[in-house]
């Protein structure tokens, strides 16, 4: 039995930087090697919503990028609020990060209003925050990134940080040492990458989620081809998570 999962990626035209169309490269694969049948649907601006979204990866973007896509996303924002609500499977990386909270009031004064999925702002700064990025996260582990950014991000008391940086990374901030986002399924970050090429913890979150939710349970069907194939992700994962730690 074919057990397809569908997977959105958000704006790839104008929010994808930093090798962001990696995460869903990743999510294919890895789906692929679980016995699952992955689908993409590239989702740009007035393109029709595919029947079923299991799990919706979005990328970041310059902020003139956030400006061309912001008009969509509204049009689209009440179904992402319910998917959202509903359990489905997200993450979305620094630009989308930001306009999934409250507002993001750029460094050149103008304000976009973001779709509230996530309850954080952000104010640009004319000092951007750049480099590698470690952080702890409780559910994850460490997660090893990169990011570049001039939006700083404040969560709302509530919310739950992805993680928390060490001393030489900015995070959200660069003051109170957060980063990024998780609500429900729904995972907001600065880390570009690619992120999941090197975080196999986070892609594998996504996937269980996904699929419980679609076939209510997550059942990998593999051969030994498949495993080993997988095992050989991992351990570049490994290698690449060593070497940023350094
Ligand atoms: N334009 C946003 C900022 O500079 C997001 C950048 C990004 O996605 N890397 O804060």
């Amino acid at each position: 039995m074919a057990r397809q999962i569908d997977i959105v990626s958000l704006y790839p035209k104008d929010m994808n930087i930093y090798g962001d169309s990696g995460n869903v490269l990743t999510v294919e694969r890895r789906l692929a090697l679980y016995g699952y049948e992955p689908r993409i649907h590239a989702v740009n601006q007035n393109d029709p919503w595919p029947d079923h979204a299991d799990i919706i990866l979005g990328g970041g973007g310059q902020d003139n990028g956030q400006r061309k896509i912001i008009e969509d996303l509204f049009r689209r924002a009440d179904l992402l609020r319910s998917l959202a609500q509903d359990g489905v499977p997200m993450l979305m990386i620094c630009g989308l990060y930001q306009l999934f909270g409250e507002y993001f009031e750029t460094v050149d004064g103008s304000k976009l209003e973001g779709i509230s999925i996530i309850g954080a702002y952000t104010v640009g700064r004319d000092v951007r925050m750049i480099g590698n990025l470690t952080e702890s996260s409780e559910q994850f582990g460490t997660i090893v990134g990169y990011e570049n950014h001039s939006g700083q991000t404040f969560l709302r008391e509530h919310v739950q940080p992805l993680g928390h940086v060490d001393a030489d990374g900015c995070g959200n901030n660069g003051e109170d040492h957060t980063e990024g986002a998780v609500v429900n399924h729904v995972i907001g970050t600065y880390m570009h990458g690619s992120l999941l090429p090197k975080n196999p913890a986070i892609s594998d979150f996504l996937i269980r989620a996904a699929a419980e939710r679609r076939y209510g349970t997550f059942a990998p069907e593999q051969n030994a081809d498949m495993r080993d194939e997988l095992a050989r992700l991992d351990a570049l994962a490994e290698h690449a998570r060593a070497v940023a730690e350094v």
